[in-house]
């Protein structure tokens, strides 16, 4: 089935009903949070560890990883690191063995890692192929190995939070028969794959710029675009099982991502990911694109 309308637009409890409400969470809930030595991933390792939760810092670079744990670790925070290059499919087999050796049992999953090569004015896409694998195979890939470790209670319910963009919103993409795909409600993975191989062939023989795609950073769009359809396939597949499926696009933030411009701070950024991923287990969303507007809107994928 089609759906042809965009997805409609809902407020989400303002951030002061999670602090009044019962936390559902205590210092054995286990959160994963994928390129966190820096920016906003960093920002909400911090936030979750405040929260009270055990938080596994990762990052792909071991150094960077170490310093930014220990930051934390002195001002008394639950953080533990273990390396992981979401790009690299072995990096994650080693992720998930040491996972299950050190824990084994998962709460909370923010797919934060990405990268973007474009300066905030420039559209190149010769980074095409390291985008696409970093910003959607590698949570996809990174999602599916932790899938069977995931608590299923009832009373907390677990939950993934992929962060995404509004670039990749359904809606920049022009190409009506790929839009449409995106929008029905039979969408499965491997139409994504093959969306994605579609760009990326067209990235590569330089005939991409009449494809319809996305047109502001068109590779890392088009890696969102991904990101977010995988979000609303695997909802709809877990919905009823114990575990929710959203995305965030934190808006314009001051990361190196984007060179240090932004309307906001990556602290600020985390606060509302943090709040998202924490939202009370009573009628908590699932299959969601939440956007960082005040107030925090959440639409249907
Ligand atoms: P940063 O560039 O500050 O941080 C990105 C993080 O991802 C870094 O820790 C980086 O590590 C890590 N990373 C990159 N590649 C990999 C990889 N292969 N494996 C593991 N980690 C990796 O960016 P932000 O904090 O801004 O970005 C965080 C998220 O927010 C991203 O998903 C981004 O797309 C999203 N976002 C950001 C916006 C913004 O305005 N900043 C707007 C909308 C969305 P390293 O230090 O080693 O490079």
């Amino acid at each position: 089935m089609v759906t042809q309308m965009e997805p409609k637009e809902a407020e989400i409890p303002p951030l002061s009903t999670l602090l009044t409400s019962p936390r559902w969470w205590s210092s054995d809930t286990v959160a994963v949070v994928t390129g966190a030595n820096k920016g906003i991933g960093f920002a909400m390792v911090k936030r979750l560890a405040q929260m009270g939760l055990t938080v596994v810092l990762t990052a792909r670079d071991n150094d960077r990883g170490i310093k930014a744990t220990e930051s934390l670790r002195s001002e008394g925070l639950h953080v533990q690191f273990s390396k992981l290059d979401v790009s690299d499919a072995a990096s994650i087999e080693g992720f998930v063995s040491w996972f299950t050796e050190n824990f084994g049992a998962l709460d909370v999953l923010v797919n934060n890692a990405a990268v973007s090569f474009n300066d905030l004015y420039d559209n190149s896409v010769d980074h095409a192929d390291t985008v696409i694998r970093t910003n959607f195979y590698g949570p996809k890939l990174l999602t599916e190995a932790l899938l069977p470790f995931f608590r299923r209670c009832p009373s907390s319910n677990s939950r993934i939070l992929n962060i995404s963009s509004r670039l990749g919103s359904f809606n920049k993409v022009k190409n009506q028969s790929i839009r449409q795909m995106l929008q029905s409600d039979d969408l499965t993975v491997d139409q994504i794959e093959a969306i994605a191989g579609q760009f990326l062939e067209s990235a590569g023989d330089g005939t991409w710029k009449a494809g319809g795609w996305p047109e502001v950073w068109t590779d890392y769009a088009v890696s969102k675009v991904a990101l977010n359809a995988y979000t609303k396939v695997l909802a709809k597949r877990l919905r009823g099982k114990g575990i929710s499926v959203n995305c965030f696009c934190p808006g314009f933030t001051q990361t190196s991502m984007t060179r240090g411009k932004g309307s906001k701070t990556a602290e600020e950024a985390a606060e509302v990911a943090a709040w998202l991923a924490l939202l009370p287990p009573e009628g908590l969303p699932t299959g969601n694109f939440f956007t960082c507007s005040k107030p925090v809107i959440s639409s249907k994928l």
